[in-house]
């Protein structure tokens, strides 16, 4: 068996570990990262996109990856929020927050995942620091005060100063250092899929709430001439299940409809795929030896591009802890876990009260939701408060 020792080792090769090996790699740590995909784009084609916001690109900068991810970036400008929650699914209430109203930035940027892993895959094979391993997975672990000894399926043995936990909600890392999770669920899921539209979307990335859950339209760069966007769907489950069963044409009428038409008729390009939605927070952020990132943290609905923007934060406050502390001490997991897991909470129960705001069915809650839109809409010191928060910015 080959025994190996390393600064850190990295369990799971989604988009979080990536762009964690991408970043512990450009500051010149030996990094092992594992994930049991064979190959992690052509594998598991992954329909998602993902808006990077502003404080996201100071993380990707310092992993080396904006350099090729800004040319094909869709920029994000105004996040238009319409409530279409009366008698019939038309727009009663469209309030949009345009980003010029904090910067000259714009909100974040938009990619396809695949686009994402590609541009990660290729700064990692770049660096000889960074040893990435597909189609191998973690299997056995054990800490100890000075290492953590990983076993892996290709049979090497790993002793690491920190393992990173980033394989996802049903993380093995952290079920192996029993850690828990609080999970809420909704009877809810999201079909994802890719739409072309008769009018431009000029940018604006579009929630529309009705009820079920949102409806939004992320904007995509334009393809053979064609306006395109990424749309996220959610609802409850049976209607979702029943949704994706609907040839294109029909499916394309009923998405069309939910729109409230915001940006006209919707076409269909490309498969649906469907997602579980759920709030799952870890008990902790941190073990002896032991960081989780990213869904092994913390798992919340699609809304207001959160997910994968909390997961650099774990990231931007893991590379910062490296800086400070020896690597994978006790007092670098502390102030990790001090400084981001009553963040990561207070952001996922935010989310959690917009979910359900946008769940609502009775004519009364949708009514005083839109009223609400409206109040903090209008007074602009709130506005601001409330981008800024969505943000993540101060
Ligand atoms: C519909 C939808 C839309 C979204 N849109 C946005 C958005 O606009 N903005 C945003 O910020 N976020 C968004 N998110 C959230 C974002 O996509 C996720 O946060 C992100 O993809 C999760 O990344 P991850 O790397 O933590 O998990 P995963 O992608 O699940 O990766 C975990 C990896 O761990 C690997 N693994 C499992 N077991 C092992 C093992 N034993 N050893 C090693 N590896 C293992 C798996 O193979 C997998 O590759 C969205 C989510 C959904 C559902």
């Amino acid at each position: 068996m080959e025994r190996i020792q390393t600064d850190i080792l990295i369990s799971g090769g989604g988009i979080a570990g990536m762009c964690a090996a991408a970043a512990f790699g450009s500051k010149g740590y030996n990094v092992i990262c594992v994930d049991p995909m064979p190959d992690n784009a052509a594998a598991k084609p992954d329909l998602r996109t993902t808006a990077f916001l502003q404080p996201s690109k100071l993380v990707l900068e310092a992993a080396g990856l904006w350099d090729r991810l800004g040319p094909i970036a869709a920029p994000l400008q105004v996040m238009r929020i319409v409530d279409a929650g009366g008698e019939n699914p038309e727009p009663r209430v469209i309030k949009d927050f345009d980003a010029a109203d904090l910067s000259d930035a714009p909100f974040g940027w938009n990619f396809t995942n695949m686009a994402i892993r590609d541009v990660a895959l290729a700064r990692i094979k770049s660096l000889p620091n960074v040893d990435f391993r597909a189609g191998t997975s973690t299997q056995r672990i054990t800490t100890r005060e000075s290492e953590a000894l990983v076993a892996l399926s290709d049979g090497t043995k790993v002793s690491a100063k920190l393992q990173i936990g980033a394989d996802g909600r049903n993380s093995p890392t952290r079920n192996a250092v029993g850690i828990s999770v609080k999970t809420t669920r909704y009877g809810q899921k999201a079909i994802v899929f890719c739409v072309s539209h008769a009018a431009p979307h000029n940018n604006i990335s579009t929630e529309v709430h009705r009820s079920g859950g949102p409806f939004t339209l992320v904007p995509l760069p334009d393809r053979d001439g064609k306006f395109m966007s990424a749309i996220v769907w959610m609802d409850h489950g049976p209607a979702c299940a029943e949704r994706m069963r609907l040839p294109d044409d029909e499916f394309a009428a009923a998405a069309t409809e939910r729109s409230a038409r915001i940006n006209g008729e919707l076409t269909i390009e490309g498969p649906r795929a469907i997602w579980p939605i759920i709030t799952q927070v870890a008990e902790h952020m941190s073990y002896e030896r032991t960081a989780l990132i990213a869904e092994a943290a913390h798992v919340v609905p699609p809304i207001g591009a959160q997910g994968l923007n909390m997961s650099l934060g774990d990231l931007r406050v893991l590379l910062e802890m490296a800086e400070k502390h020896p690597l994978g001490s006790r007092e670098m997991l502390d102030a990790y876990e001090k400084a981001r897991h009553p963040e990561v909470r207070l952001r996922a129960t935010g989310i959690d009260m917009l979910n359900r705001a946008s769940m609502a069915g009775a004519q009364g809650l949708r009514d005083m939701r839109s009223g609400l839109l409206n109040t903090f809409y209008a007074i602009g010191p709130i506005r601001k408060t409330l981008m800024k928060a969505g943000l993540g910015i101060k």
